[in-house]
């Protein structure tokens, strides 16, 4: 498969270097020029579960590019999709697939902006990384990679995908409701990585606390109300419990969140614990503990002089 990487930081890095071990045919894309040079020069060095390796790979700013992908993986953080669609126009053909799997709510409407309804696809990945510096990244997962086509009568191109990246051991799985899996995603994120930045812990230290149970409730209650009025069904108890068997599984890791406002980056919280706050305003309720969460992320973000 001809496969663009439009983001290529930790998880972009990742991934396209398990889809070129696999065989495919792999362009890093990203505007990081110290990154670019670096992988240019040095080739990509990549961690994977622990193992080094060192590839030669195509990578360079989507304007350098003028021929068409069929598949675009976009890697950007939430708030850098948009400028990123718009700079990887003139690399899709109308049968261009892209398929997102950033964390938060509400980037398949961004999307729908750019590319039509039957090339998207949307999913979710338990897998994990890390830039270490330009050219250099780590990378670690097994878990499954979860896919599904926007457009009802596209499933046999999720499919594709789907085999692709089991083929290349990125444990590709078909979603039969990736709307669901994307919400019970953004709790996680919205719980750990929220709490765990403000309260400057890793996420054993978050779920030792006696507070833990409550603040989980009160969050996943404000979610699972926003995801009710897109036709998710989220149960609360279920999903406080899910938390609590990721948390068990990950342990002493302190989540993405918590690492961007220690490298002095803006995070995903609008995306997030944001996008719920916003959208029960729009549906006519509070969501109270949502929206303080983001006006204390953005207080912190502000307070670390991170510009937005
Ligand atoms: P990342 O920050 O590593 O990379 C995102 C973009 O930012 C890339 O284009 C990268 O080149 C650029 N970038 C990173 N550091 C930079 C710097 N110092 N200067 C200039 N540009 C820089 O993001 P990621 O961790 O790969 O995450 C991508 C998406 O996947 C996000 O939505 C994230 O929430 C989600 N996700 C991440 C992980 C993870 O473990 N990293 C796991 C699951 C989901």
């Amino acid at each position: 498969m001809k496969i663009a990487i439009a983001g290529s930081g930790a998880l972009g890095c990742g991934f396209g270097y398990m889809m070129q071990k696999g065989g495919n045919e792999v362009t890093l894309l990203d505007f990081w020029e110290d990154h670019i040079q670096a992988i240019r020069e040095n080739g990509l060095s990549i961690t994977v579960n622990g193992k080094e390796d060192n590839i030669t790979i195509p990578v360079g700013k989507p304007d350098e590019f003028n021929e068409t992908f069929e598949t675009v993986f976009i890697f950007t953080k939430s708030m850098g999709l948009r400028h990123m669609l718009e700079a990887i126009k003139h690399l899709l053909d109308e049968n261009t697939k892209v398929v997102c799997l950033l964390n938060g709510l509400g980037h398949a409407n961004t999307i729908s902006k750019y590319v039509p309804k039957k090339n998207i696809i949307m999913g979710t990945t338990v897998w994990t990384g890390g830039l270490d510096a330009p050219g250099k990244t780590h990378f670690m997962g097994e878990g499954p990679v979860e896919v599904q086509n926007s457009d009802e009568n596209e499933e046999a191109a999720a499919r594709q995908v789907v085999q692709m990246m089991a083929d290349c051991g990125l444990n590709g799985v078909y979603s039969s409701n990736v709307h669901f899996t994307t919400w019970r995603k953004a709790c996680v994120n919205g719980t750990m990585n929220a709490l765990c930045s403000l309260l400057d812990c890793n996420i054993k230290e978050l779920f030792e606390t006696a507070q833990i149970d409550q603040l989980n409730h009160n969050i996943v209650s404000e979610f699972s109300r926003v995801a009710e009025t897109e036709g998710v069904q989220l149960d609360v108890e279920e999903t406080i419990n899910y938390l609590k068997t990721v948390a068990e599984k990950v342990g002493g890791h302190y989540p993405s969140m918590h690492q961007d406002l220690k490298n002095k980056r803006p995070t995903e919280i609008d995306f997030l614990n944001g996008v719920v706050a916003k959208e029960s305003e729009i549906n006519g309720f509070e969501a109270p503990y949502s929206k303080q969460i983001t006006q204390l992320i953005h207080a912190k973000e502000d307070i670390l002089g991170i510009k937005r």
